[in-house]
């Protein structure tokens, strides 16, 4: 691959495969990785030609993860999308389903976060996506807690790379119209847009913009920040 080169995890649905083909409009060489060899071939046909390579991966394996972040002969940008949400009452989560959150959604983004820094020079960027919910939410508690992690991991990430010059932030989308949002009963996807901006669920290209500013070597004085891309709703004081 030549020119800068993108690893987007997550990368073959929603938020992910928006900036995916985002960041290879914006001249990124991508490599979109995810768990479903399937979503991510449904991707290519629709990325400019030859922008786009994809990898077939969970982000919890951590040799799987290190081979196919080591493999392109550089890394300018590193895009922690992929994550799983799961709706249950904070008296209804397990151990297992807390476990298996932190895994993919903290954990997941360590392990790519830790393999990138490593090879990563001066210039490159790591992109973490956390949630509103990282500042509060009913029936997903374990989600909360996954997202307010990824929001001190980016924080204390930022602190250390700061030195080499690799900045780090992290994305804060709010209701975002995407197969994971879409998996809710109909009658509750409209409620839940009622209370959005305009009345309508964020488009993933909204997510994907914000992605790409800090995906920019442009940016390089804005390290450790959490950026709430929510219609304003985290302000609180809306009368939501
Ligand atoms: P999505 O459409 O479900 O996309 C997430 C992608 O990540 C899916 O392709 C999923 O594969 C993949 N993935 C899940 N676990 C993985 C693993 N262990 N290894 C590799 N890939 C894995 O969801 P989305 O709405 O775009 O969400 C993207 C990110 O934004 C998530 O971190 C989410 O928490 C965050 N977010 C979303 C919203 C929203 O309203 N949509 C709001 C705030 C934050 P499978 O389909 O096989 O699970």
């Amino acid at each position: 691959m030549t020119g800068p080169v993108a690893f987007v995890t997550g990368g073959a649905s929603g938020i992910g495969r928006a900036t995916v083909l985002r960041l290879a409009g914006d001249g990124f060489r991508v490599i979109a990785a995810d768990r479903d060899g399937d979503k991510l071939d449904a991707l290519i046909g629709e990325a400019p030609a030859g922008g786009v390579e994809t990898c077939v991966l969970d982000v919890c394996d951590r040799p799987a993860v290190a081979a196919a972040i080591a493999a392109p002969e550089r890394l300018d940008a590193l895009v922690c999308v992929a994550g799983i949400y799961q709706p249950r009452a904070f008296d209804a989560i397990s151990d297992a389903d807390f476990r298996a959150m932190l895994d993919v959604n903290l954990i997941g983004v360590f392990i790519a976060a830790q393999e990138a820094a490593r090879r990563m020079t001066a210039g490159a960027r790591i992109v973490t996506v956390s949630s509103r919910a990282a500042i509060g939410g009913t029936n997903f508690a374990h989600y909360v807690a996954s997202k307010a992690g990824v929001v001190g991991l980016t924080r204390a990430m930022a602190m250390e790379l700061r030195p080499r010059q690799i900045a780090v932030n992290s994305v804060a989308p709010g209701f975002t119209d995407t197969p994971m949002t879409r998996t809710m009963p109909p009658d509750q996807y409209a409620r839940a847009q009622e209370l959005e901006l305009g009345g309508k669920a964020a488009d993933p290209a909204d997510i994907a913009g914000a992605i790409a500013f800090l995906a920019s070597p442009a940016t390089h004085f804005i390290t450790g920040q959490t950026l709430f891309v929510d219609g304003g709703k985290s302000l609180g004081g809306l009368g939501l």
